[in-house]
């Protein structure tokens, strides 16, 4: 066993690799902390100043497996440090020279600091060209940065919301608060990947601002009279066993690895990632025909998953699923009470909570009301088109 300078605390040692667990070795707890700190790096754009304070708070945040407390303390940074990075990204934005107006009149200052801007702002003397609001906060930063564009999401836009209670909570409360390891690196995860986005980077793998997924054909077999489902990489079809068995219903999709694709279904929208229907249905043999024509024509791609598009019917009270624009368009019949909600989300289940909620809002207090036109504030959903007829949906399905 290894010497470590100080002893390693006790509370730090019950997080293991899946959570809270019987002590690890101090070991294989500053290797877990050191692998979670070093997949941190910042793309080369990112000022070298916000770089060097991120590095001072991964140190901080190692000295965890000494003293419990510096997890506290490195998780109040990441909202310092963010906030650092919000100033630096609006006097980049603007390159220094930042268009105000007072009384009317529109003019500009240079700001060497964000202070310049600040100052002028905060009293209201003067406003940030086509930000009203703007008034230098951490709050206000935070909406500058989705309103130019940086920012974007609906699970992004609610946590955008609350991360400025958090931190002034963390900050200035006289409470002796203790933030547990799994919250401090959430956090700093989080603002690691904000500040990447500031700056045009993604984070591959991150649940902010993952960027395109990259998705293969699978195969997706069906057998309705027996309720069985399987799938697997479409590579794998020369070795499957059983498939020939009567009754099978074969698909072949573009889907994300790891995907449950027992809950796709080829009219409805039920994945967390997109999954897009190439061939099918068909029997065992069809497919096996398709892939002994030639070298096969399905090819991965890559998909968006923040802030989809989802429309949802509503037909005397009663909620379908969720559906994509295509699937709008393949449906046949149209009901004479149908009615339509068109969300933006980035899974389908935060879409139908937000038209549950919106279908049952005479339940409910006014102030406790989802938002039926724009950015809802009780859930991550933002409404499009809230309760209207199919043909209202032609203009946004053909921008779509
Ligand atoms: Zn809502």
């Amino acid at each position: 066993m290894r010497d470590f300078p100080r002893h390693p605390d006790p509370q730090t040692l019950h997080y293991g690799p899946w959570g809270l667990t019987s002590a690890i070795s101090p070991e294989l707890s500053e290797r877990l902390l050191r692998e979670e700190m070093g997949a941190l790096q910042f793309g080369e754009l990112v000022p070298a100043s916000v770089c060097s304070q991120f590095g001072r708070l991964k140190t901080l945040y190692l000295a965890g497996l000494f003293s419990y407390h510096s997890f506290t303390y490195a998780e109040r940074e990441a909202h310092r440090i963010l906030e650092v990075a919000l100033k630096l990204r609006f006097l980049e934005h603007y390159d220094n020279r930042v268009p105000l107006v007072r009384k009317g009149q529109e003019h500009t200052i240079t700001a060497t600091s964000f202070e310049d801007v600040r100052s002028l702002v905060a009293r209201r003397r003067e406003r940030v060209v086509g930000h009203p609001q703007f008034d230098g906060s951490l709050a206000s930063l935070l909406r500058w940065a989705r309103a130019e564009g940086y920012f974007y999401g609906q699970h992004n836009r609610i946590r955008e919301l609350v991360t400025s209670h958090l931190r002034n909570s963390l900050q200035h409360s006289e409470r002796d608060h203790v933030s547990a390891l799994p919250d401090a690196l959430r956090t700093i995860t989080l603002h690691f990947q904000w500040i990447q986005r500031l700056w045009g980077y993604d984070t591959p793998g991150g649940d902010a601002y993952p960027g395109p997924v990259p998705r293969t054909p699978w195969v997706i077999g069906r057998w309705p009279d027996l309720g069985e489902v399987t799938w697997f990489g479409i590579e794998a079809v020369p070795t499957a066993q059983g498939c020939d068995r009567p009754g099978g219903l074969f698909h072949v999709v573009l889907a994300a690895d790891r995907q449950n694709l027992a809950d796709w279904r080829p009219d409805l929208e039920a994945t967390a990632v997109p999954v897009q229907a190439l061939w099918g249905p068909g029997s065992w043999s069809e497919l096996l025909g398709q892939l002994a024509s030639g070298p096969s024509r399905w090819q991965g791609d890559e998909v968006t998953v923040v802030d989809r598009t989802f429309y949802i019917q509503v037909v005397g009270g009663g909620i379908a699923p969720p559906r994509s624009a295509r699937h709008v368009i393949a449906l046949q019949q149209e009901l004479p009470d149908e009615s339509w909600f068109v969300v933006r989300a980035d899974t389908p289940g935060f879409a139908v909570h937000h038209v549950v909620e919106l279908v049952s809002s005479q339940l409910r207090d006014p102030p406790d009301r989802h938002n039926p036109a724009g950015p809802c504030e009780h859930c991550a959903a933002e409404s499009l088109l809230s309760g209207v007829p199919r043909s209202a949906l032609d203009d946004i399905i053909r921008q779509s």
